[in-house]
């Protein structure tokens, strides 16, 4: 993987949402798996007095069912290859008899097993053909890992540990049905404690803003066929970059709907992932456009104003790049499109909010709880949200 910088790009340097840059709410949060948790590993399963071959799971409880998948936040059937990684993983802890361990965050593989996988996962990545092959298998393996490290330790719905969930907190909200949201996410992304993109669906449901996971056919099949149905000039991605001309949302999006006809949904994808990586994932959605369109997805970028500024309350751990802020921003900008002003799209962006709000809270009682400072000298540690 490319590495990655404290910077993500969703909102752009011209956005002056949030005025404390070096208080990052990604980097406050980093999971730096030694800091957090210690080294220990974490095996998938519960501890048993059982001979270990008693308690392996069978591959039955190893696979993941439709109900669990789901559970996550998509509305997707099970992806293939997901399925296909689980089904390899069961066969080598068969293979060297030796059990899958997780580390301090439940999503990568650690100890013995991750020596023997880490050879073995190479070894097929080399053997496939191309680039779309590989990215599929590196998507499917990072998810496949985090589906079953996670198991029995997160909360499906909050992506929180078990006893830090904080859904009884969250309240949910109906998005005008005139919008559709959808997450484009990095797989490192996909169940991370402090990710914001989830707060979208916990908030507006999965209906409305949905999950798409790079990289996993099945998720981009599901997004691109509804991209497709609106038409180019009812899809925008919110992604301000330097070499695309990029529109600001007045002009972009209020030019372009008129809310009071019966238009179609508009659908705005916002890119879930670390500068790095959001680039091959802005890179690839490009490369869709102009196979599917013959051109590129429109691209807004927000132009907070002073009016924005003073609706949101600023945070100072919240990050100007994070995800949900992004959403927040984009739906105060279209409350001040006239056309728009009618739908609560304030009251909506409120919602999400408070939601942040409740993350943050809860991320960190945690980190107190468990002992660690909550000061922000990690801050250049790796980035997410
Ligand atoms: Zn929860």
């Amino acid at each position: 993987m490319l590495p990655s910088t404290p910077t993500r790009p969703l909102l752009g340097s011209k956005t002056p949402l949030f005025l404390h840059p070096q208080q990052t709410f990604c980097n406050f949060f980093n999971k730096n798996p030694n800091s957090q948790m210690g080294t220990k590993p974490f095996s998938s399963k519960s501890p048993s007095s059982l001979p270990a071959e008693a308690h392996r799971t069978t591959d039955a409880e190893a696979a993941i069912s439709l109900q669990e998948w789901q559970g996550w936040g998509t509305i997707s059937p099970v992806p293939s290859m997901v399925k296909q990684v689980i089904q390899d993983l069961k066969l080598l802890e068969k293979d060297i008899d030796s059990e899958m361990t997780f580390d301090g965050n439940h999503g990568k593989l650690s100890g013995d097993f991750k020596v023997h996988e880490d050879k073995k996962h190479r070894a097929k990545y080399a053997s496939l053909g191309n680039s779309e092959e590989k990215l599929q298998f590196f998507s499917a393996r990072q998810i496949a890992c985090r589906l079953l490290g996670s198991r029995g330790y997160l909360c499906q719905k909050c992506w929180l540990p078990l006893e830090d969930c904080m859904c009884s907190k969250v309240t949910t909200c109906s998005l005008w049905h005139k919008l559709r949201i959808w997450l484009y996410m990095h797989p490192k992304d996909f169940l991370r404690q402090n990710n914001t993109g989830k707060l979208l669906w916990q908030v507006y449901g999965v209906q409305a803003a949905s999950l798409c996971l790079f990289g996993i056919v099945e998720h981009e099949e599901m997004m691109w066929n509804e991209l497709n149905h609106a038409g180019r000039n009812k899809v925008w991605c919110l992604y301000p970059n330097k070499n695309a001309v990029t529109e600001s949302v007045k002009d972009g999006v209020g030019s372009a709907v008129d809310p009071a006809n019966e238009d179609g949904i508009m659908h705005f994808i916002l890119i879930d992932g670390t500068w790095s990586n959001s680039n091959a994932m802005f890179r690839r959605l490009q490369d869709r456009a102009k196979l599917v369109w013959g051109q590129e997805l429109r691209c807004i970028s927000l132009n907070t104003g002073v009016s924005l500024m003073h609706k949101l309350r600023p945070q100072p751990s919240w990050d100007r790049t994070c995800t949900a802020a992004a959403a927040i921003g984009l739906l105060y900008e279209l409350q001040l499109v006239p056309e728009f002003r009618s739908f609560g799209l304030e009251k909506q962006a409120e919602a999400v909010e408070t939601a942040l709000e409740v993350l943050l809270k809860a991320l960190t009682a945690r980190r107190l709880r468990m002992g660690r400072s909550i000061s922000r000298r990690e801050r250049h540690n790796r980035d997410i949200c």
